[in-house]
């Protein structure tokens, strides 16, 4: 039999295993994660990745759950090309994408990127400039000569990748019957999933869900691929957006780590993950993510970009389960569930703190005193509560310190 019988024959099964798949996470309930923070994270200032650093956060992103990576922008340099052959064989759980532009050089880097990964492991996310500020001022293109280039560069990609996404970059300022028409078009050239980027991170939550509705109602083969939304900081609404997403059914949803990103950066992982495991039966949806790796995860993050956190940054902040005041530690010695939304456990944190300062009350004393091992009689807790509100600002009430004042 001819060759060219059997290439026909694969490609058809190819078809139907992958639209099997589809149906598969379309209906399964469960919230797919695709993380970018070695791609859209990395471009934050002063956040570059040695290749080593990259796999060693890929590594803890497998063992946190994502679905799928973001593994970089192949096209941009070799260094590039080589930091993704370093996942390739490594990282074996997540799928590994590249982000090309819908030019044919870029997808032929993304092959050379990402060669000797499974077909099944590996995918390319396309994008374009979609919005009039890009057609007019960035590419100088109509609206037919996009929808050309995307429909030539999928079906170039889906000759070559059975995981091939596409986005409309600038897609929350795009007229919203051409986003419609590239969808569409994407689709029927092959595309398994396409993207919504709020990219300059200017949408509300009501805004976003009303896009999703919209995508969802009016692209008609949307039944052929997955949905997924990707948000931007700008306004502080990233999470929430993406939040809002989940409830209106989106199959994936793009974060990084930290929300590091551009500009303001993008919907933090962390955070997703948890509000969503947290409030998993108002969204009927799960996510399959092991979510007492976040804090880790968080901390090697901040550790190898060198983006410090805030002090107070929820899920891994360092003082977010740390209390001084005495109404609150009071509270949490009585039941530690009185003053906090989630256990610590839950995030893999190390457990509640009590500070001592000058906001602390008797029981907190009294409790660290007995913790040290020392006399903890009313009269003592009396006398180093008194000690500890002649303390300076910004000493630290620590255990030498306390030691002295109880006078032991
Ligand atoms: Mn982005």
């Amino acid at each position: 039999m001819p060759f060219g019988f059997f290439r026909r024959v694969k490609k058809q099964v190819t078809g139907v295993v992958k639209q099997a798949i589809i149906r598969h996470h379309r209906s399964s309930g469960v919230v797919l994660f695709s993380d970018t923070t070695l791609r859209d994270g990395e471009q934050m200032p002063g956040a570059t990745l040695e290749p080593e650093d990259k796999l060693r956060i890929a590594l803890a992103l497998e063992a946190a759950g994502v679905h799928s990576l973001d593994a970089g922008f192949p096209a941009s340099s070799p260094q590039e090309i080589h930091a993704i052959q370093q996942m390739v064989g490594k990282v074996r759980g997540p799928v590994l994408t590249a982000l090309c532009r819908t030019l044919p050089g870029d997808i032929d880097a993304a092959v050379e990127a990402l060669q000797g990964n499974p077909d099944h492991k590996r995918g390319v996310s396309l994008f374009v400039g979609t919005s009039p500020l890009h057609r007019e001022f960035k590419l100088q293109k109509t609206r037919d000569e996009i929808r050309k280039l995307v429909a030539d560069s999928v079906a170039y990609a889906a000759e070559r990748f059975e995981i091939v996404a596409f986005s409309p970059e600038d897609a929350s300022r795009t007229e919203r019957d051409y986003l419609t028409e590239l969808y569409q078009t994407a689709i029927d050239a092959g595309a398994t999933t396409i993207g919504f980027p709020d990219t300059v991170g200017l949408l509300t939550p009501e805004k976003a869900r009303d896009f999703i509705r919209h995508i969802q109602d009016s692209v008609p083969n949307l039944n052929r691929a997955l949905l997924a939304v990707h948000f931007h900081n700008d306004l502080g609404l990233a999470v929430a957006n993406t939040l809002a997403c989940i409830d209106e059914g989106v199959n994936v949803v793009q974060c990084t780590v930290n929300g590091i990103g551009e500009r303001a950066g993008n919907a933090c992982f962390e955070e997703v993950a948890t509000a969503l495991h947290l409030h998993a039966d108002q969204y009927g949806r799960s996510a399959k993510i092991d979510t007492t790796k976040l804090v880790g995860l968080s901390h090697l993050v901040a550790e190898l970009t060198g983006v410090r956190m805030a002090p107070n940054k929820p899920i891994s902040g360092r003082t977010i389960f740390a209390t001084e005041a005495g109404i609150h530690q009071d509270g949490l010695l009585k039941n530690i569930d009185t003053y906090l939304p989630f256990r610590p456990e839950l995030v893999g944190a190390k457990g509640v703190e009590f500070v001592l300062g000058r906001h602390s009350g008797r029981r907190a004393v009294a409790h660290r005193l007995e913790e040290l091992g020392l006399p903890a009689s009313d009269e003592q807790v009396l006398r180093v509560l008194e000690a500890i509100k002649q303390v300076p600002k910004g000493v630290l009430i620590d255990e030498p310190l306390l030691r002295k004042m109880a006078g032991a």
